[in-house]
């Protein structure tokens, strides 16, 4: 089975990744002597709660869970959940296996962060986004109504277990969504993988096992390498980002649950890219292939009709990956090859979205 490993200056903790893993015994877990407490969904605790709960080898295994949804990524939620674990008497020495997709494994890493100043976790992540992206680094966060992940910790999980097997159950939209990230680490930093991904598109669409595997397992290899060199993003980390500054704009004008953040992290990849060939940085044929590999994995492309450039890069400069009076945005130099832009001209910017929204 591939196992990785996220490198970091204090400790180094593993990343497994197996077709099945749910159904066979996770022996580093059932082996524990501590309490555990399972924090899911109402989706994925149906589907999963009883399968995890055999595999490390507790029937009894207590789970806690709450609505799906971004919606209830909440601090009303957090304190919920925070003080569930202090009515079952948790000690310090307690985890919590944090089973669902991204929303899940933030708020329960955000409790487990906090609760008696940190305990451990581990992450069973069972969307796609989920399992090449945010279980993966260890940024945990719940929103405020004022905007997303306001309020959160750098908190490491103990490990990551990913069962792609689960993703079989997936809705189709979250699926592709989760594409986008996959996408992503190929159009900022692997050409390789970027032309392994064009040609196996159909497999992966189709969710066979080897391929999604394989695509699961680089994508987690370019976060574990990217975290391990910058775990607190003072750097390369924020070419992560590719994508994201645009991608925001759009879903806080569109109000969110619009267009999923993959979808909206689709379109702002390809604005980066075709900004960048304007500006000269790459050429145009390398956006082509962007927005050609995008579509065949039924992502949009295109800025949404109503929005206004101004408003747009408004919201882009409010972007807390903006640095302070100017505009920092993740560019492109063609497939593979992103690169952090410090100083990027507003002006410029702004021509740009009105020519795409024209
Ligand atoms: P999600 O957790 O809302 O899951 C999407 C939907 O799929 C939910 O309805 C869920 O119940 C359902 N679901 C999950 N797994 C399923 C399965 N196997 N079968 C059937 N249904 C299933 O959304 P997401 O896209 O996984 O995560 C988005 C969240 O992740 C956002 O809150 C975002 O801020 C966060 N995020 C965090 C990081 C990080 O570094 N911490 C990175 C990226 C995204
Ligand atoms: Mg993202």
């Amino acid at each position: 089975m591939p196992e990785l490993h996220v490198e970091l200056a204090a400790r180094r903790y593993p990343i497994h990744i197996e077709s099945g893993l749910l159904r066979r015994r996770i022996a580093a877990l059932a082996q524990a002597p501590e309490r555990m407490l399972i924090v899911t969904d109402d989706n994925v605790g149906p589907l999963y709660a009883d399968a995890l709960k055999q595999a490390i080898g507790r029937p009894d295994c207590p789970v806690w869970r709450m609505p799906a949804g971004e919606a209830e990524k909440t601090l009303a939620r957090f304190g919920e959940l925070l003080e569930h674990m202090a009515e079952r008497g948790l000690t310090r020495d307690a985890r919590v296996l944090a089973l669902g997709g991204g929303v899940i494994g933030d708020l329960a890493g955000f409790a487990a962060a906090c609760y008696m100043r940190g305990i451990a976790f581990v992450q069973i992540p069972t969307t796609l986004l989920a399992m090449v992206d945010s279980s993966v680094g260890g940024k945990t966060a719940v929103d405020l109504p004022a905007g997303k992940n306001l309020v959160g910790a750098f908190h490491q999980p103990q490990a990551v277990y990913i069962d792609p097997d689960v993703l079989a159950t997936l809705p189709e939209r979250e699926f592709r969504a989760g594409l986008a990230e996959v996408l992503k680490y190929g159009a900022i930093a692997d050409a390789r993988f970027f032309g392994w991904l064009e040609d196996n598109a159909e497999a992966l669409l189709a969710r066979d096992a080897a391929e999604l595997e394989g695509a699961i397992l680089l994508s987690c290899r370019h976060k574990a390498d990217i975290v391990a060199r910058d775990e607190t993003e003072q750097g390369d980390r924020a070419l992560l980002n590719f994508g994201h500054t645009f991608g925001h704009a759009l879903e806080v004008l569109l109000d969110y649950g619009t267009l999923l953040h993959g979808e909206a992290v689709a379109i702002g990849m390809q604005l980066a890219a075709d900004f960048s060939v304007e500006l000269g940085h790459a050429d145009i044929g390398d956006s082509q292939r962007l927005r050609a590999l995008l579509n065949r994995f039924g992502l949009p492309t295109a800025l949404p009709t109503g929005l206004g450039a101004d408003a747009v890069v408004a919201k882009m400069r409010l972007d807390k990956k903006a640095a302070a009076g100017r505009l920092r945005l993740i560019l492109w130099r063609g497939v593979g090859k992103a690169f952090i832009a410090g100083d990027v001209d507003a002006g410029a910017l702004t021509a740009f979205l009105a020519a795409q929204s024209a």
